[in-house]
């Protein structure tokens, strides 16, 4: 059974309690962060701890603890529950004052709730699907106006997973406006004739932290990057395509809206992306 974390203590997830009142349940008043582990390892933790202080920011919410703790919860949870290859997922409610209302409670009177947990994922790095890439589907983006902020309204996203499931697919790419915002829970990317296409930051996407660290290698590795936004159609007419993410680094999107790329097979420069960055995230993992 897991040890996870809540409010300070170490439980069994089954003796793990939060109140039916608190407005992550009621209001979905919540942020999150996941950060994956490899070889018992943080990847890219001070980018996550930092995106997680811009999400509290953002939405008026005290940070629950500092850095250096938040750090040891996520080593030590590392450690309890012997994780070698995983995900160790925070989230951060604005607290339960023990009743429902619409109305921010005082944050001097009610404390934020915490709550962290692992997931076991051996072999994560050479999961099937990176071998073999998967298929998107691509579906109207009806989000809310501030995906920066990485709050826990997932109900959108989980249907967007559902559509491509029954659709015989892995993912969809959400379009506004004619153009790809991103995926339910990555990064969208192209590629063609060398360069490396993805849309710009802004309210309309998360900030991904493996984005970022996945531009940075490209930009190492002397390749092209173009910040801004493309249609299905042109994705559909490019070299490779991919996405981002934390738990699954860098997959290689092989079909599109039923359109293959690369002949349905993992391109090389998404191959090769992927190895830099697990090379050099791994080297930066504490
Ligand atoms: N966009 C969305 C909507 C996401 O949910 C995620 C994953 N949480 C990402 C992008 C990728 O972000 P990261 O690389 O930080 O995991």
């Amino acid at each position: 059974m897991r040890t996870v974390y809540v409010n300070g203590d170490y439980l069994p997830e089954t003796e793990a309690k939060i109140s039916i009142f608190d407005r992550g349940f009621l209001m979905a008043d919540g942020v999150y962060e996941v950060t994956s582990v490899l070889g018992g390892k943080l990847i890219d933790f001070p980018g996550h701890l930092k995106r997680l202080e811009r999400s509290l920011d953002e939405l008026d919410m005290v940070k629950p603890a500092a850095f250096d703790d938040l750090l040891d919860i996520h080593r030590d949870l590392v450690r309890m529950n012997d994780i070698h290859d995983g995900l160790v997922y925070l989230q951060v409610t604005r607290g339960s004052d023990g009743d429902r209302d619409f109305a921010f409670p005082d944050p001097k009177t009610t404390a934020p709730t915490l709550v962290l947990f692992t997931q076991s994922k051996p072999g994560m790095a050479n999961a099937p699907a990176s071998k073999v890439g998967v298929k998107v589907i691509s579906i109207e983006d009806i989000r809310w106006g501030r995906r920066d902020i990485k709050t826990v309204q997932l109900l959108y996203p989980s249907m967007g997973k559902m559509m491509a499931k029954k659709a015989g697919c892995d993912d969809a790419w959400l379009v506004e406006d004619g153009k790809v915002t991103e995926g339910t829970s990555n990064n969208a990317y192209i590629i063609k004739n060398g360069r490396i296409i993805t849309r710009a930051l802004s309210n309309d996407i998360l900030h991904g932290i493996t984005r970022a660290a996945v531009l940075r290698c490209a930009q190492e590795a002397q390749m092209e990057i173009e910040e801004r936004a493309f249609t299905i159609e042109e994705a559909q007419g490019a070299d490779e395509a991919f996405f981002t993410s934390a738990s699954a680094f860098v997959m290689p999107v092989v079909e599109i809206d039923g359109v293959s790329l690369n002949n349905g097979v993992p391109g090389p420069i998404v191959q090769r992306l992927r190895e830099i960055y697990l090379e050099e995230s791994l080297k930066t993992a504490i």
